[in-house]
């Protein structure tokens, strides 16, 4: 449905495999707690919520499915899950095989269908007692201005414009090769995308020289090839959306960028984008501040620690991040100075089954994933019992 590579697809389905795996331990491991009162004893308890709802966007349409069900399902509630209109075709699977596994009918229903029309029903509806979204920024939005008048929960994972900070002290030569899959996995259709890289000045030559080497060196095309590293776009749609922030810049209103270097796509019948490397003129150009969400990002020089944090957390956004260096005390400064939900240090390690994941600011709202996870799809209900009489 999305043109992934099959690397890609068969990662996203074993990772389904995965994250239902743990969660399977959970229901065994959803602690309350016995809390020391006078005169009694007290216990808590977690309960479930009632029916849960799953509105998931069409970049990664089976993992995050599974990211908000599984737990859900783990801690007793039922799930009605909404695909994005462009792949529906996974999640309807999904359900089929909950129904084979022995899941009773009602428990995981999959209702494919508009946001406008499904994805509202669920936060309009008084009997869907939370929302689990992910999505953009602006249609959560929105659904957290609806979802208050019945004050439901809801958990928001939402758009990024990540920052990959390389020093002078790191591994350049490994930084380099490492960021082009940092912002061209599922062709920079991932919310984690590090798509702002910044480079302290001393090391930013080298660091491009070789940067360009390794964006040269990536395989774009046919999907089905196990060889390919980035596929094709998603739609026509998001590829004219896309262009606007370089070739088509002028064309809509705004300044075109500067490119520093491109890679290869096919040409023909395909949403092809090549690997885009832009040179950042200053941090209010589009490109810098805006969430491109395909295969293009843009690099900026900086001086010292301190602006690079600055630069850093100049954005609206706080998803995910990478940070390189060889100085461990710069790794743990940087990785706490640095407002986002997600960091690695010389890695671009985002998204773990069993660690948690969300986002600061306009990132989004709650954690899914890791070891706290059922806790966004439980109250807790505390109990004293009077030992008394
Ligand atoms: P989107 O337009 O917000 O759509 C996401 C989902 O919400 C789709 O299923 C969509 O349905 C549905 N929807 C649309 N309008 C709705 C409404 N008024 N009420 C309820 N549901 C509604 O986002 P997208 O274009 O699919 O995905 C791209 C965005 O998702 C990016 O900003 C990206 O950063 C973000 N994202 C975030 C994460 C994360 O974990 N933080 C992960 C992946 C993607 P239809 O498409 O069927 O209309
Ligand atoms: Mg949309």
């Amino acid at each position: 449905n999305s043109g992934h590579p099959i690397g890609n697809a068969l990662w996203e389905a074993g990772n389904v495999a995965a994250v239902l795996r743990y969660y399977a331990a959970a229901p065994e491991r959803l602690f309350g707690r016995q809390i020391p009162v006078a005169g009694g004893l007290d216990v808590t308890f977690k309960e479930p919520l009632g029916v849960v709802s799953v509105i998931v966007p069409w970049n990664f349409p089976m993992p995050i499915a599974g990211w908000g069900f599984a737990p859900a399902l783990a801690a007793g509630n039922t799930v009605v899950l909404k695909p994005a209109e462009l792949t529906p075709l996974t999640a309807i699977r999904l359900g089929e095989l909950a129904v084979e596994a022995g899941v009773p009918e009602g428990v995981f229903t999959v209702l494919p269908g508009k946001g406008s029309i499904v994805g509202e029903r669920f936060v309009t509806h008084p009997d869907v007692r939370k929302v689990c979204f992910t999505g953009s920024t602006q249609v959560g939005q929105g659904i957290m201005r609806k979802a208050a008048d019945q004050l439901k929960r809801v958990t928001l994972e939402l758009g990024g414009k990540s920052a990959n900070i390389v020093f002078a002290d790191a591994d350049v030569a490994a930084a380099a090769s490492a960021a082009p899959m940092s912002f061209l996995d599922n062709a920079g259709q991932d919310c984690c995308a590090r798509s702002r890289i910044l480079v302290e000045r001393r090391v930013f030559d080298d660091f491009m020289g070789r940067f360009e080497q390794a964006i040269k060196a990536i395989r774009v095309g046919d999907p089905s090839d196990p060889a390919t590293d980035m596929g094709p776009l998603i739609s026509a749609g998001q590829r004219a959306a896309v262009r606007t922030f370089v070739e088509d810049a002028s064309a809509a209103g705004h300044r075109t960028p500067e490119i520093a270097f491109r890679g290869t796509a096919p040409e023909g019948a395909g949403w092809w984008y090549p690997p885009t490397v832009l040179l950042a003129q200053g941090t209010a150009d589009r490109a810098w501040r805006e969430e491109i969400f395909g295969p293009v990002v843009s690099v900026m020089p900086f001086s010292d620690e301190a602006e690079a944090i600055r630069l850093a957390n100049d954005t609206a956004y706080g998803l995910s991040g990478s940070i390189w260096t060889r100085d461990v005390g710069r790794a743990i400064r940087v990785a706490r100075a640095v407002e986002a939900g997600n960091l690695s240090v010389n890695s671009h390690s985002s998204v773990r089954y069993s660690t948690p994941f969300g986002g600061f600011k306009a990132s989004g709202i709650g954690r899914e994933l890791g070891p706290d996870a059922l806790d966004a799809f439980t109250e807790v209900k505390n109990v004293f019992i009077n030992t008394e009489i």
